[in-house]
C-alpha cells in the first residue's frame, strides 16, 4: 500500500477498521460525548451502526452562578444534549439523573448501566478512560469522568454478562449481554485512531448545541481541529479521534481487515 503522506509527520499506524453494529456511549455530563467521541460516533452511524447515548448526570452543576436553579439548568442541558445527539445521529439518549459533581461508582449506578446495556445490547461501549487522573501533565481529569468511566467498565464486565448479577433484571426479561469491546477516550494510552475526516465538522456542529457551556464556539474549534489533525497525522488522514481499545471478546468470524492492519490482527 502506497504511503499517502508527504507531510513531515509520517503516519506510523493504520486507521482503526473495526466497527460495531451497535454501540453505546456512556458519559458523566451533557457535552462529554461531543468533546469526546462525537466524530467517531457520527462516522460509524453514517456507515450503518446504531448508537445510543447514556448520560449519568444532567450537568446540574455546570454553571457559574451559585444561586442558579439546578433543576432549570438540568432541563436546559438535557435539551442541549438531545439537540447535539440529533446532530450526531444517535437513536436515543438516556439520562440517569445522578448528581453532577458527586457521581459515585456504586451498585445503584451499576444497576442503572446494566439495565441500559441489556436493553440496547451494544457490541461496543465507549467511555472515559477511568485511569486518566491527569491529562499527561497538562490538567486534572474531573472526578465525575473517572467515576463514569469505571462505572461503565464495571457494568460491562462482568455485571452485564452475568445473569446472576442483579438477577431481578434477568427475571424481568433483560437477559445477560456480552459487550465485546471497550473504547476508552481521553486516554493517556491510546492504541487506535479512527479516521473522522468526513465527520469532524459534525462534531463541531454538535458542540455548538451546548450553548450554555460554550460561549465562544470559535475558541473550541481552534483547539478541536488541531487536536484532531495531530491524531490524524499518525494514521495519514486529516482528522482522527484516539481510543484505548480493550478487546474483551474476539469476533467469532473476524471482520475483513484492510491490508495495512491485517499484520496487527495476526499478532493477537
Ligand atoms: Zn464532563
Amino acid at each position: 500500500m502506497a504511503d499517502p503522506t508527504p507531510d513531515p509527520v509520517t503516519a506510523s499506524e493504520a486507521p482503526h477498521a473495526w466497527r460495531p453494529a451497535r454501540f453505546m456511549v456512556i458519559t458523566a455530563h451533557p457535552d462529554d460525548a461531543e468533546f469526546g467521541p462525537a466524530a467517531t460516533a457520527a462516522a460509524w452511524i453514517d456507515a450503518g451502526s446504531v448508537g445510543w447515548l447514556v448520560c449519568c448526570t444532567s450537568g446540574d452543576a455546570g454553571g457559574e452562578d451559585p444561586d442558579a436553579d439546578p433543576i432549570e439548568l438540568s432541563a436546559l442541558r438535557e435539551k442541549e444534549q438531545r439537540d447535539a445527539a440529533a446532530v450526531v445521529g444517535y437513536a436515543g439518549v438516556t439520562f440517569l439523573h445522578q448528581p453532577d459533581g458527586a457521581l459515585v461508582n456504586d451498585l445503584a449506578l451499576r444497576e442503572h448501566l446494566v439495565r441500559e446495556i441489556r436493553t440496547f445490547r451494544p457490541d461496543a461501549v465507549l467511555a472515559t478512560d477511568p485511569e486518566t487522573l491527569f491529562y499527561g501533565d497538562g490538567g486534572v481529569n474531573h472526578a465525575d469522568h473517572r467515576a463514569a468511566g469505571i462505572a461503565a467498565v464495571d457494568a460491562v464486565y462482568p455485571a452485564a454478562r452475568n445473569p446472576m448479577s442483579f438477577p431481578w433484571l434477568a427475571r424481568e426479561g433483560l437477559a445477560s449481554h456480552s459487550v465485546k469491546r471497550l473504547y476508552l477516550f481521553w486516554s493517556n494510552h491510546a492504541t487506535a485512531r479512527v479516521d473522522v475526516t468526513a465527520t469532524i465538522d459534525r462534531k463541531l456542529d454538535a458542540l455548538r448545541a451546548h450553548a450554555s457551556q460554550i460561549k465562544d464556539p470559535s475558541r473550541i474549534e481552534a483547539w478541536i481541529r488541531p487536536w484532531a489533525a495531530e491524531e490524524g497525522a499518525r494514521i495519514g488522514v486529516a482528522a482522527a479521534e484516539a481510543f484505548r481499545v480493550i478487546v474483551i471478546d474476539e469476533d467469532e468470524a473476524p471482520a475483513p481487515e484492510p491490508e495495512s492492519s491485517a499484520r496487527e490482527a495476526h499478532e493477537t
